[in-house]
């Protein structure tokens, strides 16, 4: 709470949970990671966001996109060196993709990397980035043939340091408060080609791969928020006396945590049948797509409840809820909004015909 209160992200605290094994749950133990399954990587989500979404938020975004991008895409030499550094905690990683003017329309994007001699040329800006100030190292998605052209776009690794990167402006949130969320900001930034992952013109593609993965990693955050707030709810529905009765008494009261209760266990099903297919090595494009909406709307709804079930004493910083409500609504966001999440469904439904 206190760290939500003055927006303070407690960079230190991830070099603790690289020393737990929770920086590169699913990076094998040859590159210095736990070697776990996405199943087990849902539960740790889970778990840490049931007591404080930011942090979840965080450990999703480095584990999934930026650590979750080199281990799928990089090369042999790229994972050797950043994977260990990554999944033990030692750096902190973020993951560019999103542009001022193109948030859901990801592939228009401006910044761009050209080539110069024997590497490339980053200029342009990416916002909304987790860890964009903090971030050791960031995957970059740029363009790099022209606008709106199929193939267009290629991803490369910068590290913090290089120069012409620089991090922005640091956005003041609503919610996820203790996770930073800033500008990446590239003004004829020079890397070797050697920072450059798989083709060129495959940056788009890889994406939207890493987003599959990512998108579970919102549906397990999602669950945990709500998990949080509704057994901070139960707690108190049995402890707060109204008409001398605990509050739970009451069917008005009962039937929310009824629906609550129902709701968490169906979002999780969702959850865990998209990581077991992804554990699997199975198409999941739909399935993460499904837990990711569902979760993530689930979570605002359960929320909300919390928040109404303290009554007046929810609509204060004294108890846990109100953070839980305001950090639900980014699960509805991030990673693609509800409505691209449905536009994901739909066309896999048209691609497959179920
Ligand atoms: C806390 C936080 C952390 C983030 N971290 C990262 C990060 O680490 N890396 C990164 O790259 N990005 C990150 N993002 C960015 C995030 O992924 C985008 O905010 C998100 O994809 C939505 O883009 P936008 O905000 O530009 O909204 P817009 O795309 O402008 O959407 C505005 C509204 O229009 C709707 N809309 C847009 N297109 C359609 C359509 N075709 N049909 C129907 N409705 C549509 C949207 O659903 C939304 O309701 C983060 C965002 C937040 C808030």
């Amino acid at each position: 709470m206190e760290w939500d209160e003055a927006q303070t992200f407690p960079k230190e605290l991830f070099k603790e949970m690289g020393n737990l094994g929770l920086m590169g749950v699913t990076i094998p133990e040859a590159y210095g990671g736990a070697g776990l399954t996405y199943i087990d990587y849902v539960t740790v989500i889970k778990e840490v966001a049931s007591v404080c979404g930011s942090i979840g938020l965080s450990l999703a975004a480095h584990n999934s996109l930026c650590t979750g991008h080199i281990n799928l895409f990089g090369s042999e030499e790229q994972k050797r060196k950043y994977l260990p550094l990554l999944a033990s905690g030692q750096w902190l990683g973020a993951w560019g993709l999103t542009e001022p003017g193109t948030g859901s329309d990801a592939g228009n994007m401006q910044c761009t990397a050209v080539r110069d001699g024997s590497g490339w040329v980053l200029n342009g800006a990416k916002c909304w980035i987790t860890h964009g100030r903090s971030g050791d190292v960031a995957v970059v998605i740029a363009r790099t043939g022209e606008p709106r052209a199929k193939e267009n776009s290629t991803a490369f690794i910068v590290e913090r340091g290089t120069a012409g990167f620089a991090g922005g402006k640091k956005e003041n949130k609503l919610g996820m408060r203790a996770s930073e969320t800033a500008e990446m900001i590239f003004d004829n930034c020079r890397i070797p080609d050697s920072q450059r992952m798989g083709p060129v013109g495959d940056g788009f593609h890889q994406a939207m791969k890493v987003l599959d993965g990512g998108r579970i990693s919102i549906a397990a955050l999602s669950l945990g928020i709500a998990q949080g707030a509704f057994e901070a709810s139960v707690k108190y529905a049995g402890e707060r006396h109204q008409f001398d009765k605990p509050i739970a008494s009451f069917q008005g009261i009962s039937f929310k945590l009824a629906d609550m209760a129902t709701e968490i266990a169906a979002a999780e099903l969702l959850t865990m049948q998209a990581a077991n297919l992804k554990d699997r090595g199975l198409p999941m494009t739909k399935e993460a797509a499904m837990a990711k909406y569902y979760a993530s709307e689930v979570s605002v709804r359960v929320a909300t409840e919390a928040v109404q079930i303290f009554g007046g004493y929810g609509y204060t910083k004294d108890f846990p809820v109100e953070k839980f409500y305001r950090d639900s609504k980014l699960c509805t966001i991030g990673e693609g909004t509800s409505e691209i999440q449905k536009i994901v469904i739909a066309r896999e439904i048209r691609k497959g015909g179920r």
